[in-house]
């Protein structure tokens, strides 16, 4: 008879939880996956984020973690821009997380416990909705504000020394950047910000004075002293539900999204491998 398979929900349909419900596709085979999300691309944190792969510090998470994260991240990423998929990157992770079998869902969840009995683990990528889903308050929003505009001239990356102002050159556009307005969890852009952009990028590189602006984009970057990624246990009248936490990315969660989605299967299969009547084969 067939080994039933487990069912997993992931909570967030963002780079880190589609990173993560993507790695566990490829790696755990033994898994079926459902991403469950408010908010799929492109109205995600990841949709305004030029992206960028620079090593950014979580002061509370080991530094050689955060290295190692780094590396597998980048390592993952250098290969798929030398291979033939490389003008398909963009949609890498949806189509390959479909192909792979998995399933999306585009709703709330307003309690995680509404997925027990239906899932056997939870993943949580949810980002900032860990506040109000997991009670956790130590997550907080560091607005970011970026422009995007037509300036096809521009073909090198020019940043300021403490990083606040950038110049990024991208296939549809110039993205110029940028703010940091911790606690702010105003999620528009603001106009007052937007000419402070200009300003400051303007002065980096004059050329860009007059340029026409394609959009004005803002996010909330899921924030904290330390990224969770860690097994819990949730109990209720007896009753248990895994969960597998991934999340507060902050500033970097492109930066290093691989390394934290392969830590975050590796801590799921160890899970899977202590449940009852299941057998765990894995590609890890
Ligand atoms: C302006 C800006 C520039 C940036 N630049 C860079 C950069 O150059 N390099 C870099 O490495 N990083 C950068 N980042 C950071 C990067 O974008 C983030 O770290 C990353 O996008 C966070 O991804 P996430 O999936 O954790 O969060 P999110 O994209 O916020 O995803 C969380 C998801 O969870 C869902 N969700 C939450 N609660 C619930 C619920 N209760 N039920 C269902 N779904 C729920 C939401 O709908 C959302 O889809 C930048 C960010 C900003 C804002």
């Amino acid at each position: 008879m067939p080994v039933p398979k487990v069912k997993v929900a992931v909570i967030g349909g963002g780079l880190v939880g589609l990173s993560t419900a993507l790695c566990i596709t490829e790696c755990l085979p033994q898994c079926s996956v459902t991403v469950i999300s408010e908010k799929f691309s492109p109205n995600t944190t990841g949709d305004v984020a030029a992206g960028c792969l620079i090593p950014h510090t979580c002061p509370d998470t080991p530094l050689h973690q955060q290295k190692a994260w780094f590396k597998e991240t980048f390592d993952y990423l250098f290969k798929i821009a030398n291979s033939p998929d490389a003008g398909d990157s963009g949609i890498h992770l949806i189509s390959g997380f479909k192909n792979n079998g998995g399933y999306l869902e585009s709703r709330k969840v307003s309690n995680v416990w509404d997925l027990h009995g239906t899932y056997d683990v939870v993943v949580n990528c949810s980002g900032l909705g860990s506040r109000d889903l997991f009670g956790d308050h130590s997550i907080y929003p560091v607005k970011g504000q970026v422009l995007e505009v037509k300036a096809p001239w521009i073909k090198h990356l020019i940043r300021d020394g403490d990083g606040n102002t950038y110049i990024y050159p991208g296939i549809s556009g110039v993205t110029l950047g940028g703010t940091r307005q911790t606690g702010d969890w105003n999620c528009f852009p603001n106009t007052q910000a937007s000419k402070g952009i200009l300003d400051r990028c303007c002065h980096l590189e004059p050329s860009l004075h007059g340029v026409s602006v394609i959009q004005e984009k803002a996010g909330l970057r899921p924030t904290r002293s330390a990224l969770r990624i860690e097994k819990d246990v949730l109990i209720k009248n007896g009753q248990q539900l895994p969960v597998i936490h991934n999340y507060g990315h902050g500033g970097g969660g492109f930066s290093i999204h691989w390394g934290t989605a392969k830590t975050a299967t590796k801590l799921l299969q160890e899970l899977i491998t202590s449940m009852p009547n299941v057998y765990a084969k894995s590609k890890l």
